[in-house]
């Protein structure tokens, strides 16, 4: 049997930008692809045809990076079917294993031991209705839910939906600045104000290396 392949877009090790894991080291494997078009969208050079790589190959360079945590990103990466042998494979390696979804794809076959950072949609992405809600279903207590806020209006409609579904009781959930919409120190006033227990973000990777790619 031929060994499963991903199209991959990119691979690198730099510091964690986001999220709970922000500020450690990580290798990235970029898929590519996505089903989305974001109006904030920072990595658009990923929908792009991209590289096919082996499964072993991948965990291979995983290996060489020598750093223990590894983010599966794209692109959206559960797109490509190989992506669930790849992080089996990768999890059976002792990874410590990230993945960052948009949010409109099932999890349901995701495996349990992978930390998922899942996007839900605001009206400020321009896709608000991809987000697939079955989602919340597939969720545990060190899973992250992330809203990119671009404004007030994003804003006030991310606070309802984490009261409505009860976020925080059941799992992390973090406010991240759309990069250039709205000013971090104004939605980090927003969430003082309203004494939110949700976490605010800022991309790291942003502040060190601006919009620069694969770092
Ligand atoms: S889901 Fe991510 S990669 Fe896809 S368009 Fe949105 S921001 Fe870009």
């Amino acid at each position: 049997m031929s060994e499963s392949r991903v199209e991959v877009c990119e691979t690198f090790t730099s510091l964690q930008g986001e999220g709970l894991h922000s500020g450690l080291p990580c290798f990235f494997i970029r898929l590519s692809g996505c089903n989305l078009q974001c109006s904030y969208c920072d990595t658009r050079y990923a929908h792009e045809p991209g590289t096919l790589m082996g499964i072993s190959e991948l965990a291979v360079l995983w290996h060489k990076s020598r750093v223990s945590l590894v983010q599966i990103t794209g692109g959206e990466p559960l797109l490509q079917d190989g992506v669930y042998h790849l992080m089996d494979t990768l999890l059976e390696s002792g990874a410590e294993v990230l993945l960052e979804t948009n949010g409109s794809v099932p999890l349901d076959r995701v495996p349990w031991q992978v930390v998922k950072v899942v996007d839900v949609k605001t009206p400020g992405s321009g896709v608000a209705e991809s987000w697939n809600a079955e989602n919340l279903r597939w969720l545990a207590g060190y899973d992250q839910v992330k809203f990119v806020i671009t404004g007030r209006e994003d804003y006030l409609w991310a606070c309802d939906y984490v009261e409505r579904h009860h976020l925080t009781t059941f799992v992390n959930v973090i406010f991240s600045a759309a990069w250039g919409d709205v000013a971090p120190e104004l939605l980090a006033s927003w969430m003082v104000e309203d004494r939110l227990k949700v976490r605010f973000q800022l991309q790291l990777h942003k502040v060190l290396w601006g919009e620069k790619t694969g770092c």
